[in-house]
């Protein structure tokens, strides 16, 4: 996707803090963390959110929740624990329209719900 802020970070015509990479899926430094370690984990096709997850392109999201274990453990954090969280559509404040999964880990988070 031409106009696509995380298909660009992808491709490499925007610079990312990569932490971890695969022939599904790309992972990154947020850059307004909102933990010690604040980690963006996108597909490698442009699905729009999770409203778009099918049967068709489930694999990708499986290949996140498959790695999230590893980069959480890579960083430091799996014992102490982590949240992740997606955002979809405009009430949840999506800001960027391609599926992402935000893994943040470092400090304990407080309740959300
Ligand atoms: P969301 O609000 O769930 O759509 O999440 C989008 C996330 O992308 C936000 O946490 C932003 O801080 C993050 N973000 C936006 N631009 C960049 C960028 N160039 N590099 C890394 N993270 C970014
Ligand atoms: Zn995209």
């Amino acid at each position: 996707m031409a106009d696509c802020l995380f298909c660009k970070i992808i491709s490499g015509d925007i610079p990312s803090e990569k932490v971890y990479e695969d022939e599904l899926i790309y992972a990154f430094r947020d850059i307004e963390p909102q933990a010690p370690h604040h980690i963006v984990i996108v597909p490698k096709a442009h699905i729009e959110s999770a409203n778009d997850i099918n049967c068709e392109n489930s694999g990708f999201v499986a290949a996140i929740f498959e790695k999230i274990p590893q980069i959480a453990a890579n960083l430091g954090f799996a014992q102490s624990g982590y949240r992740v969280v997606n955002n979809c559509g405009s009430d949840a404040g999506q800001t960027v329209k391609h599926l992402h999964f935000h893994l943040l880990g470092g400090a304990p988070g407080g309740k959300m719900y």
